[in-house]
């Protein structure tokens, strides 16, 4: 991603703690034990008045909570010790986002293929629960919202702290923020559907435009590459960045052109090239993940984007008698102080490429 976002503190985090409970304090320890909620979340007073709210309630958000509460409950009293302590490194593991993207060699990644090895039971009744705590039905549960807080408002303070107004995942299109009524959805970066206990953790929820979270990344893993067969074969395993990463950087991109006829260019004129490397890993799985490529280049091509670009310059060069130096100046320097305003890293690479390859001299302005 071209730059992350600063995670900021929530009640809403309160949610993954009580998951913490549920999954050390009870599941881990059901062995032996009846379910009786009021001695299984004795210890955990706010979790317990939740349960016994819910469980009188009968709404329908809640159901899966409370079936899957009980149903894990007994899956755990089945299994062995050994794979009760494989589960908790997996549960620590899934809920270390920074060092899963970090690739670091003291924490795996675990799938709901990795828990069916375990149980084929508790893989189907963890999935249930946790793909389905991140809900609207649920967390808008009077019970849930009146002590946790609501989404709306975890949106409203993380906007309020991450003002950027774009998408860090593509840095080209806006996100919604404080001044709209509407805002955009939490994307799962590790997604909901393959990794089980992470879902409500707000390490691995991020905001992202439409056009990242729906159409691009959909349940793209970021952890694995399981397209290119090279990769693959090793099991595809690969750094990613964090959204929430601690240490700034920056991504650099270049341009090359392939065409001297800017009417119309298509995206095969158009060579990409991004850096440094010392983020080659992160920056290739991003490239794969957003379909960077492609809709950058889809940009330089387009009528009101590249194409205006270049008739911008040549309208300053011809009526205002500016020099193309001139512009690119003005353009890099505006560039580095505000990258993602009007895609200024974008048009400032194209508009290079152009102006290499000879657009901006005599024969080839029209
Ligand atoms: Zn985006």
């Amino acid at each position: 991603m071209l730059f992350p976002y600063t995670y900021v503190p929530h009640s809403m985090e309160k949610m993954q703690w009580h998951i913490n409970f549920i999954f050390f304090q009870v599941w881990c320890r059901a062995k032996g034990k009846d379910y009786d909620i009021e001695v299984l979340f004795a210890d955990n007073e706010e979790l317990c008045e939740i349960i016994t709210e819910l469980h009188f309630s009968q709404l329908k958000g809640a159901e899966f909570f409370l079936t899957g509460l009980q149903q894990v409950f007994e899956d755990f009293k089945k299994l062995e010790d050994t794979d009760i302590e494989i589960l908790k490194r997996r549960y620590c593991a899934n809920n270390c986002v920074d060092l899963l993207c970090a690739n670091d060699s003291s924490v795996k990644p675990a799938t709901y293929k990795d828990v069916k090895k375990i149980s084929v039971d508790l893989s189907q009744h963890l999935e249930g629960f946790f793909k389905n705590l991140y809900s609207q039905s649920f967390l808008s549960l009077v019970s849930i919202s009146k002590r946790i807080g609501e989404i709306d408002n975890h949106y409203a303070v993380f906007m309020g702290k991450n003002v950027s107004g774009k998408c860090p995942f593509c840095g080209i299109n806006d996100v919604k923020g404080n001044y709209h009524t509407k805002r955009e959805a939490y994307d799962h970066y590790l997604p909901k559907g393959t990794y089980p206990f992470n879902s409500i953790n707000f390490r691995n929820l991020a905001p992202a435009c439409h056009e990242c979270n729906s159409s691009y990344k959909l349940v793209q893993d970021p952890l694995y590459n399981a397209k290119d067969p090279l990769l693959a074969q090793t099991g595809g395993r690969r750094k990613s960045f964090y959204p929430y990463q601690a240490n700034k950087y920056t991504v650099e991109f270049k341009i090359s052109l392939n065409s001297h006829d800017w009417t119309n260019i298509q995206p095969t004129d158009i060579e990409l090239y991004t850096g440094p490397n010392e983020f080659r890993e992160e920056l290739d799985t991003w490239l794969d993940v957003y379909g960077i490529e492609e809709r950058y280049k889809a940009k330089c091509c387009a009528e009101n984007d590249g194409k205006y670009w270049i008739e911008q310059v040549l309208d300053e060069c011809q009526n205002d008698g500016k020099t193309p130096e001139q512009i690119f100046n003005t353009l890099a320097r505006q560039a580095k102080l505000k990258p993602y305003a009007e895609a200024n890293f974008l048009k400032s690479s194209f508009l290079q490429a152009c102006n290499k390859k000879g657009l901006f001299t005599l024969p080839y302005i029209i």
